[in-house]
């Protein structure tokens, strides 16, 4: 008798009753991927993508036609994503309040797939605790010319210097270019000192290592060097969620990887929307589901 061994299925995708219109709708014409394609991506990361994203304000790249057609960046509505899609009211520094998007399951972010959404971008805190943020993201952006390899490097710069510190931190691929170097954080301090925070801790790597490093967004000093974008850090910033696909070539994926996987990824864009599967099996297998860190404040520096 023949055993054929079979694998562990994968995690079943979260059921969803968002309807999806044209479905058949290239999306990622060089790639063949739909929208049909891609609300079915984001249902089946749901389990993995919601723990971080659930429940913090969110900004969306929307392309109704297609990544290679008009897109837009959008960050308050109404109401016109439907039931599935909530509003928070957030005061912004004019004074003036604009109600915010926040999503609590797949029926979320597949509601905003079927209003032409391919990235999701989240605020560093979330809707019950607005001004505690509970992440930190130093988002490292290399100077065209730089390689992958100088990226991992200076990512892991960080992941010592902020150990120095006491601070644990994860790597997240980008899907585009860079690696963001996440800091879970217990919130407790408020966004302006976490913000200062940040810059004082990017200004320090950029001053240590002038050739290498620049804390200051200016294209033209990031000549050959790596700039450490710390503006993530303050209230209103949003940095790419794990797991949100990219309107970029390939449908690439923001991914969480371990430190010790980074070591062999050779891109930003490790995944695409059809490794679905692939990110479910080694977020399970590996509890990446969100950092599992115990209690992180900011020490003093
Ligand atoms: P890469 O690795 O290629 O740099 P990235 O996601 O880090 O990918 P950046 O351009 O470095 O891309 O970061 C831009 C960040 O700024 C995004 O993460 C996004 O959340 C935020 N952002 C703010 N306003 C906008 C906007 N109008 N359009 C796009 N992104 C915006
Ligand atoms: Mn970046
Ligand atoms: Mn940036």
């Amino acid at each position: 008798e023949v055993v054929v061994e079979t694998p562990a299925p994968a995690p079943a995708a979260l059921a969803t009753s968002v309807k999806i219109s044209s479905a058949d709708r290239l999306i990622f014409p060089e790639s063949s991927v739909t929208k049909g394609d891609l609300a079915d991506y984001y249902a089946a990361v749901a389990p993995i993508m919601l723990p971080w994203v659930a429940r913090r304000p969110i900004s969306l790249v929307r392309c109704p036609q297609g990544r290679a057609r008009k897109c837009f960046f959008q960050k308050h509505d109404a109401g016109s994503f439907g039931a599935h899609v909530h509003q928070v009211p957030i005061k912004e520094k004019d004074g003036s309040t604009e109600n915010y998007l926040w999503v609590d399951d797949a029926d979320g972010l597949v509601a905003c797939v079927q209003m032409g959404t391919i990235e999701f971008h989240g605020w560093g805190s979330s809707v019950g605790d607005l001004e505690k943020p509970d992440r930190l993201i130093f988002d490292l952006d290399p100077d065209e010319g730089l390689d992958f390899e100088a990226t991992k490097k200076a990512a892991e710069h960080l992941k010592n210097q902020l150990a120095e510190l006491g601070l644990t931190s994860f790597p997240l691929l980008s899907g585009g270019k860079g690696v963001h170097v996440v800091v879970p954080l217990t919130p407790k301090a408020e966004w302006p000192a976490v913000k200062s925070f940040a810059d004082r801790f990017a200004r320090a790597l950029a001053q240590a290592e002038p050739d290498r490093f620049v804390a200051t967004m200016s294209k033209a000093k990031r000549k050959g060097r790596i700039f450490i974008d710390w503006l993530r850090n303050q209230r209103g910033a949003t940095a790419i969620m794990p797991y949100a696909a990219r309107a970029r070539a390939g449908a690439p994926v923001a991914a969480p990887v371990s430190w010790t996987e980074l070591r062999r990824i050779e891109t930003a864009a490790q995944w695409n929307v059809s490794a679905a599967d692939e990110l479910i099996k080694r977020a399970s297998s590996r509890a990446l589901t969100g950092w599992g860190v115990a209690d992180q404040v900011l020490p003093d520096f």
